[in-house]
């Protein structure tokens, strides 16, 4: 197929690139590199069946020729990103769907929404199953990202319906691995950063709140699955394997060996206490489910960012 990838030069579209390539298919990655390098696709410079267009999705999309499949994974992601572009997210999360969906349509390809555990909210039903309909503040600072997605989930439904279009929604959970950026202010990145350079953990709040972390081959492996699929969705993909925040900055010291121990600092606002996927509908639909072990992934993520800091 000939695929587009909206946010290409992101973590996990850069990987999806990778993943898309390797099965044989034609990569467009459009990017306009708000929160994206594209030192994550420079290995990919000189690939026949690759191309970077730095564009904002927000803005009218022209692709020549045909495009079989549009995966829309452009937004920021991070806590930080999202609340540092606040007007941004909110824009590529409703007109970007928009103008993506038209592209879609137009070259009568199938589509695919990277959509977000936020969409659940705070929870209030652990773990989160796909039918809950989610405990969202809309005015609150994660707001702008909550709702970008939840109203860019509704336009996939309201296309799908309407047009009769072939769409899927992936609700991805926490995902981490190599090219997340080390200044991105999410969990994983932090805090491997900190225990490298010796410097003390800082762990929001007494850290009681919970996260379930998927590796990125298991969670680009459940997007493709999905893209081939018949499912519509919203499809959680993440990794049921739950921790506290407190754990996960032990288990990290452990690893990386560092004795600087563990600050608290006030947990921000709105900030989920409770997050694990229920994969039922994944492992049922798509035959999915995440198969590399924590310490595996931390593995080859702090090793990424070893390399950073030597080099
Ligand atoms: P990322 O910030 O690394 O990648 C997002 C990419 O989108 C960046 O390269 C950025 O430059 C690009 N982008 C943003 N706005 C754009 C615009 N208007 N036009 C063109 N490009 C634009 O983040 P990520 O972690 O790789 O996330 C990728 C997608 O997956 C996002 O849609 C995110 O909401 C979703 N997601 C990620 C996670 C996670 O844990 N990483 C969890 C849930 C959902
Ligand atoms: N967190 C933390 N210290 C940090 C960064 C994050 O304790 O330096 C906590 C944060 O409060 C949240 C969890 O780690 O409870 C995951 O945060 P992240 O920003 O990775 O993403 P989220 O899952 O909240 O979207």
């Amino acid at each position: 197929m000939r695929i587009l990838v909206t946010g290409g030069a992101g973590f996990i579209g850069s990987h999806l690139c990778d993943a898309l390539l390797a099965a044989g298919h034609e990569v467009i990655a459009l990017d306009n590199l708000i929160t994206g390098s594209t030192d994550n696709i420079a290995h990919l410079a000189g690939n026949p069946r690759f191309r970077f267009i730095r564009h904002d999705v927000t803005e009218y999309i022209f692709i020549g020729g045909r495009v079989d499949f549009v995966m829309h994974l452009a937004s920021p992601a991070s806590p930080v990103d999202y609340m540092t572009y606040p007007i941004q997210t909110l824009k590529v999360g409703a007109l970007g769907t928009h103008k993506a969906l038209g592209l879609a349509r137009e070259k009568g390809a199938g589509f695919l929404l990277a959509s977000t555990s936020e969409v659940y909210g705070d929870p209030l039903v652990h773990p989160q199953p796909e039918t809950y309909w989610g405990n969202v503040n809309p005015v609150g600072p994660r707001g702008v990202y909550d709702e970008a997605k939840r109203v860019a989930e509704a336009m996939v439904f309201a296309y799908m319906r309407y047009h009769g279009m072939k769409t899927r929604v992936a609700r991805i959970f926490n995902t981490y691995g190599p090219r997340m950026r080390a200044d991105d202010g999410r969990v994983v990145p932090t805090f491997i950063n900190q225990a490298l350079r010796g410097e003390p953990i800082t762990v929001f709040g007494d850290g009681s709140q919970t996260r379930s972390f998927c590796y990125v081959s298991d969670t680009v492996a459940g997007l493709v699955r999905l893209m081939e699929s018949d499912c519509p969705g919203p499809v959680n993909i993440g990794n049921p394997d739950e921790m506290t925040v407190l754990r996960f900055a032990e288990v990290i010291s452990e690893i990386i060996g560092s004795r600087a121990g563990i600050v608290h600092r006030d947990l921000p606002m709105d900030d989920p206490k409770i997050r694990r996927p229920d994969i039922t509908m994944a492992r049922r639909e798509l035959g999915w489910e995440p198969v590399v072990p924590l310490e595996k992934g931390l593995g080859r993520t702090i090793e990424y960012f070893r390399e950073k800091i030597c080099c």
